[in-house]
C-alpha cells in the first residue's frame, strides 16, 4: 500500500462545494466534488449532537491553531477520493463554512462563521490539514487501520509517522530517542516533556532540527544510514541550555527550546548573573507565569509580557483613589498628579476612578513591588504614555 503525506491541503479546498444532508445527517462532498465525505457504510454525523460541543471544539481548535490530528483519505482514482478517517472533523468544517452553527466568541456570544471579521475567516480557510492519502486494496487498507490503532490505543502523531517513513533512518533514532535505558533520559527530562516510550522525545528532536516541518524532514530523510545532523542538532540546544541555566527548574521542561536557541544563542551571557536574575524572578510573588522568565531573561529582562506581572487589585485602586482625589480637590488641582502639573484644560480635572489606572511609582522592573504604597492612580492617557516609555 502506498501512502502520501499531504501539508498542503487547506479548509478552503476541502470545503469547497461542501453539502450537507439535513435529511440523512452527512457531509457529503468535497474537494470540488472530488472527495466524498461520508460514504454509504459510514456512520452518521454526531459531532452535532450533546449540544454541538464537539463540532464547536473542532472549530475552536482551528482558530486558536492547535492540531485537530491526522486526517486520513482512500485514493478511490486519479482524482476520486474518500474519507476513511475524520469525516466528523471535516463535515463540522464544512458546516460551520456554511453557517449551519455558531460558535461562542470571547464576550459569549455567538458568531456565524458569515459574520466573523474577515481576518478570522481568512485563518480558518487558509489553514492546512495533515492529510495522508492511502492508496491500496480493501485488505491492505484494513491492515492499515489494524496497525494503527493497536488495542485501540491510537498511535499519536509521532507513532504514525515512523509508521509512515519507516527505514533505516527512523530505526537509527529510536535507538537513539526511543530507547527508555539510554542514560542522556534523566538530563534530557530537564528540559524535554513526556516519555522514551511514546516519541516524545524523538519527535522534540526532529521538532527542533526541523523548525517544525517534521513530516517533511522524515520523508527526505527516509533512507538516511545515520542520524548525526538530527542528534547533533539536539545535543547542541541542550548543551547550550544548560549552560546558559545553572540551575535547573521544573518549569523549563517542554519550553521551545529549539526556537530559544535559535533566536538568542549568538548572544553571550554570564551564567552566575543569569542565575542571579532568574532566582531573584523565581522569588518574585508578583510573576504569575514562571514558565516566561526564561525568555525574559534571555531577552534581556525587557519584555515584562512575558512575565504576567500581578496588577493591583481593586480594593487598592479605590483607596488610593479616594485619598488622592481628597488631596487634590483640597489644592483646586487634578487627581491626576500628570494632569495636575501640565498646562491644559485638564490641570484641574477631576477624573472618576473609571476614568483612570494604577501605575507603578518605582517601575516593577526595577524593583517596584505591587504594593498599596507603590501605587498612584493616573488618568487613562496619562497612564498609557507612562508604559510605553
Ligand atoms: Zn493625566
Amino acid at each position: 500500500m502506498n501512502t502520501t503525506l499531504k501539508t498542503n491541503i487547506t479548509v478552503k479546498e476541502i470545503c469547497d462545494g461542501f453539502v450537507y444532508n439535513e435529511l440523512e445527517g452527512k457531509g457529503l462532498f468535497g474537494l470540488s466534488g472530488k472527495l466524498t465525505i461520508q460514504p454509504e457504510y459510514q456512520r452518521n454525523y454526531i459531532y452535532a449532537s450533546d449540544g454541538g460541543k464537539r463540532e464547536m471544539a473542532v472549530i475552536e481548535s482551528v482558530l486558536k491553531e492547535y492540531p485537530i490530528g491526522l486526517i486520513y483519505f482512500n485514493k478511490v482514482s486519479s482524482d476520486k477520493f474518500e474519507v476513511l478517517d475524520g469525516q466528523q472533523r471535516i463535515t463540522s468544517l464544512g458546516r460551520f463554512i456554511t453557517d449551519k452553527f455558531a460558535i461562542k466568541d470571547e464576550n459569549g456570544m455567538e458568531q456565524y462563521f458569515g459574520g466573523m471579521a474577515k481576518d478570522k475567516q481568512k485563518k480558518l480557510l487558509e489553514t492546512k490539514l495533515l492529510i495522508y492519502e492511502c492508496e491500496g486494496t480493501e485488505s491492505q487498507i484494513k491492515e492499515w487501520f489494524k496497525t494503527i490503532n493497536i488495542a485501540g490505543v491510537p498511535l499519536n502523531n509521532q507513532e504514525l509517522l515512523n509508521a509512515v517513513y519507516s527505514g533505516p533512518f527512523v530505526t537509527k533514532a529510536k535507538e537513539e530517542f526511543s530507547n527508555s535505558q539510554n542514560a542522556n533520559i534523566q538530563k534530557w527530562s530537564a528540559y524535554v516533556s513526556g516519555s522514551a516510550n511514546r516519541q516524545e522525545f524523538l519527535e522534540c528532536a526532529l521538532d527542533w532540527v526541523s523548525k517544525g516541518n517534521i513530516g517533511d524532514y522524515m520523508s527526505k530523510r527516509r533512507k538516511d544510514k545515520n542520524i548525526d545532523e538530527l542528534k547533533k542538532y539536539f545535543n547542541t540546544v541542550i548543551d547550550w541550555v544548560s549552560s546558559v541555566f545553572a540551575d535547573v527548574e521544573s518549569e523549563m521542561r517542554g519550553l521551545e527550546w529549539g526556537r530559544l536557541y535559535e533566536e538568542y544563542h549568538q548572544k553571550t551571557y554570564n551564567p552566575v548573573k543569569v542565575s542571579a536574575e532568574a532566582r531573584k524572578l523565581y522569588g518574585d510573588p508578583y510573576i504569575k507565569n514562571r514558565k516566561g522568565i526564561f525568555e525574559y531573561v534571555l531577552g534581556g529582562s525587557t519584555d515584562t509580557k512575558l512575565l504576567e506581572v500581578r496588577v493591583f487589585e481593586e480594593v487598592i485602586k479605590r483607596v488610593v483613589y479616594t485619598k488622592q482625589t481628597a488631596k487634590a480637590e483640597k489644592k483646586s488641582e487634578s487627581n491626576c498628579p500628570l494632569c495636575a502639573v501640565g498646562h491644559d484644560a485638564n490641570r484641574e480635572k477631576i477624573w472618576s476612578l473609571g476614568e483612570m489606572d494604577a501605575d507603578h511609582v518605582a517601575a516593577w522592573s526595577k524593583g517596584g513591588k505591587t504594593t498599596i504604597k507603590n501605587c498612584e492612580m493616573l488618568c487613562k492617557t496619562h497612564n498609557r504614555a507612562k508604559g510605553n516609555r
